[in-house]
């Protein structure tokens, strides 16, 4: 507006400064400006208008908000009985702040059909916004399984930090050239960017980036049936849309151990994965006492011997065994009751030495494994594999 001022006293500076109706060539001067005014009248015109609006501004004032506060004055009062606006009280400024949005959303989204007119708190507009809103995240996350999905996408569950576990939409993923590269790979550490729409289960994932993969330890086979092992509990085990920052720093330990391929780090992992996995879910009964009679089966002195079955929770004294008739149950060594003393006490890199094998812990493994299975009422299809793994 100040240019378009400038412009026109720019066009008729010479007029103005020649203007003396005596001299010959201010008289010129005065007919050829004339024309040109004439010929130029309507494009002067119509930007003239606003500068003689805004005449009485206060000097130093924004000369743009002051018209458009003046422009939409107006337009609210035309409209204020057809729209649902901002309450009483609100001035000019909620007023551009409320047709900004209501431009912004009908550009941004067409309506398919009129708001509606009710009496509602919240304006037509407003729900109309939420519905389409949308929040990009980036999350730190865990790929846990993945689905194809119609001619070249993949349906990835991903176990997030901050957000739990969560299933999205990667589109594109299967093509040779897709961005994802290895990122969706089983049991990789990523940073995930996706997008999620409210009331929607699928959210919508951009783009991966790889932090860690678990590629270095897959050529051995024990090692590369573990990573299923912990990924299928992981999937099946864990709640959707719930964080678990504890059981993500877990699968993250378990798997910087695995990758040190320590002697017998494999089983020392799928063990220590195990008892905490079902120690957060809560679903762990008490490891000390007897449930069938209430017994104390650490006593030093008497040391009980403990037994489990698929069909009780818990461990049993000896006694407790045979009243329940208990002939398919297992037994839990001694060994295997300290070894899950140890993994509730110290960290994983910090257990005490000892030769690990597939036999070590075994029958603590396949305690917490029923556990698990009882929990999700199916059987773990990477157990019987991992377990049967040399
Ligand atoms: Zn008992």
């Amino acid at each position: 507006m100040t240019r378009t001022k400038q412009t026109a006293i720019g066009q008729n500076g010479s007029v103005f400064s020649n203007s003396n109706p005596d001299s010959r060539a201010g008289r010129a001067a005065k007919s050829g400006a004339r024309k040109r005014r004439i010929a130029t009248r309507p494009t002067l015109v119509r930007r003239r208008r606003p500068v003689q609006q805004t005449s009485n501004r206060v000097p130093g004032e924004n000369s743009t908000t002051h018209t458009k506060q003046t422009a939409i004055g107006q337009i609210g009062l035309v409209f204020s009985n057809s729209i649902p606006g901002p309450r009483a009280g609100g001035g000019a400024a909620k007023w551009v702040g409320f047709f900004e949005s209501q431009f912004h959303a009908v550009r941004l989204n067409p309506p398919v059909q009129s708001a509606p007119h009710d009496n509602l708190d919240i304006p037509a507009v407003s729900s109309f916004i939420n519905i389409y809103a949308m929040s990009a995240r980036v999350s730190e996350a865990f790929v846990l399984q993945t689905w194809p999905f119609r001619e070249a996408d993949v349906v990835v569950s991903f176990f997030t930090r901050d957000h739990g576990k969560l299933r999205g939409v990667a589109r594109r993923a299967r093509r040779p050239k897709s961005g994802f590269g290895s990122g969706l790979e089983r049991l990789s550490q990523i940073r995930m960017s996706y997008y999620q729409r409210e009331n929607r289960e699928l959210v919508n994932i951009d783009s991966c980036e790889l932090v860690q993969s678990q590629f270095s330890v897959i050529h051995d086979f024990s090692a590369a049936c573990a990573l299923d092992f912990l990924a299928e509990v992981s999937e099946q085990l864990l709640p959707a849309n719930e964080p678990g920052e504890k059981q993500f720093r877990l699968l993250a330990t378990v798997l910087e151990h695995m990758r040190t391929a320590a002697p017998g780090a494999v089983w020392r992992a799928v063990t220590y994965f195990s008892l905490w996995t079902v120690k957060l879910a809560g679903l762990l009964p008490d490891m000390h006492v007897c449930l069938g009679c209430g017994g104390w089966l650490e006593d030093p002195e008497h040391p009980s011997r403990a037994f489990f079955s698929r069909f009780t929770s818990g461990l049993h004294c000896h006694d407790c065994r045979r009243d329940l008739h208990l002939n398919s149950a297992y037994e839990m060594s001694p060994e295997s009751r300290l070894i899950a003393q140890e993994i509730f006490r110290s960290p994983i890199g910090q257990m005490t030495e000892r030769p690990w094998t597939r036999a070590t812990a075994a029958d603590l493994r396949r305690f917490l494994a029923q556990q698990i299975e009882s929990h999700i009422e199916r059987r773990l299809v990477t157990v019987p594999v991992l377990e049967a793994a040399a």
